[in-house]
C-alpha cells in the first residue's frame, strides 16, 4: 500500500501543518499511515519532524523516509496500533526553512545556467541551516559569486509566483534544454512529470519538493563558501539571509 502524500496536492498544500490519518502499518517504531504530511528524505531535501497525537499523547517524529512507503520513525514506546486514526503536525519552522531553502536552489540553479554558459546542476542537498549545490563545469571566483548571489537576491526582491502542473516530457523538452532540466535522470517510462515553474519564465524543473508560493518569502540568500570536488565540479554552500 502507498503512502498519499498531502504536501504533492498543490503548492497552497505545502503550507497545511496538520492532518488526520489511519495507521496502516507498524515494525517496531517505524510507523505507516494512509496519508501525511510529512515530507520523506529525498531529491537533497531533510525529512520533516514533528509530532502523532494519540489518546491526547503526542509522539515525536524523528525521521521520516521511503517513496512510495512513507516510514515515519517515532521515538520508542509509542503504544500506536494498526488500525488506528491519529492526528499529526510537522514541524513548521524546520518545513518552512526548508521550503525557502528548497525554492532558493532552483533560482540559483536557474540563474546560474543563465549566467555561466548553461553550467548544470549536478547535485544538491537542502538542510535546515546550510545548503549546497553542485555545478558542472565552473570555476568559480569572487565576480562570479558575486553575481550569482546578487542576481539571485535581485529576482527574489522581485518576487514571482511558483506553480505546479503536469507536463509530457515532450511539452518540457520545447520550452527548457534538456540538460537544464536534468531529464536525463527521469526514468524514460514516466510519461508525465510534476513540473515546478517559477514566474513566466525563470525556471521550469520537474521536481516532487516542498516550495514556496512567491520567491519573495525566501527573503535573500547569503554565500557561505564554494569547495572543489574534482573533475570540473565546485560546490557552492549558502544559507538564508
Ligand atoms: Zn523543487
Amino acid at each position: 500500500m502507498t503512502t498519499d502524500k498531502l504536501y504533492m496536492d498543490s503548492i497552497k498544500s505545502c503550507y497545511l501543518k496538520e492532518f488526520n490519518a489511519e495507521i496502516i502499518n507498524i515494525e517496531e517504531n517505524q510507523i505507516e499511515l494512509n496519508q501525511t504530511l510529512f515530507y520523506p528524505m529525498g531529491g537533497g531535501q531533510d525529512w520533516d519532524t514533528g509530532t502523532i497525537i494519540s489518546n491526547g499523547r503526542e509522539i515525536n517524529v524523528l525521521e521520516v523516509r521511503g517513496r512510495d512507503k512513507i516510514s515515519h520513525l517515532t521515538e520508542p514506546n509509542h503504544n500506536l496500533e494498526i488500525g488506528q486514526r491519529i492526528q499529526a503536525s510537522i514541524d513548521w519552522d524546520r518545513r518552512y526553512r526548508h521550503m525557502k531553502m528548497h525554492t532558493a536552489q532552483h533560482l540559483v540553479s536557474a540563474v546560474a545556467y543563465d549566467l555561466f554558459d548553461g553550467v548544470r546542476t549536478v547535485g544538491n542537498q537542502l538542510r535546515y541551516d546550510k545548503s549546497r549545490i553542485d555545478f558542472n563545469p565552473i570555476n568559480f571566483d569572487d565576480e562570479m559569486l558575486s553575481n550569482l548571489v546578487n542576481e539571485t537576491n535581485k529576482l527574489i526582491k522581485n518576487g514571482a509566483e511558483l506553480n505546479i502542473r503536469m507536463m509530457t516530457r515532450e511539452e518540457i523538452n520545447e520550452i527548457m534544454p534538456p540538460e537544464r532540466t536534468n531529464m536525463n535522470l527521469i526514468p524514460p517510462n514516466v510519461e508525465e512529470l510534476r513540473v515546478v515553474t517559477i514566474g513566466d519564465n525563470l525556471d521550469l524543473c520537474p521536481c516532487a519538493g516542498t516550495h514556496v508560493q512567491n520567491i519573495s518569502e525566501i527573503g535573500g540568500i547569503e554565500f557561505l563558501n564554494k569547495k572543489s570536488k574534482g573533475k570540473g565540479t565546485q560546490r557552492f554552500s549558502y544559507t538564508l539571509k
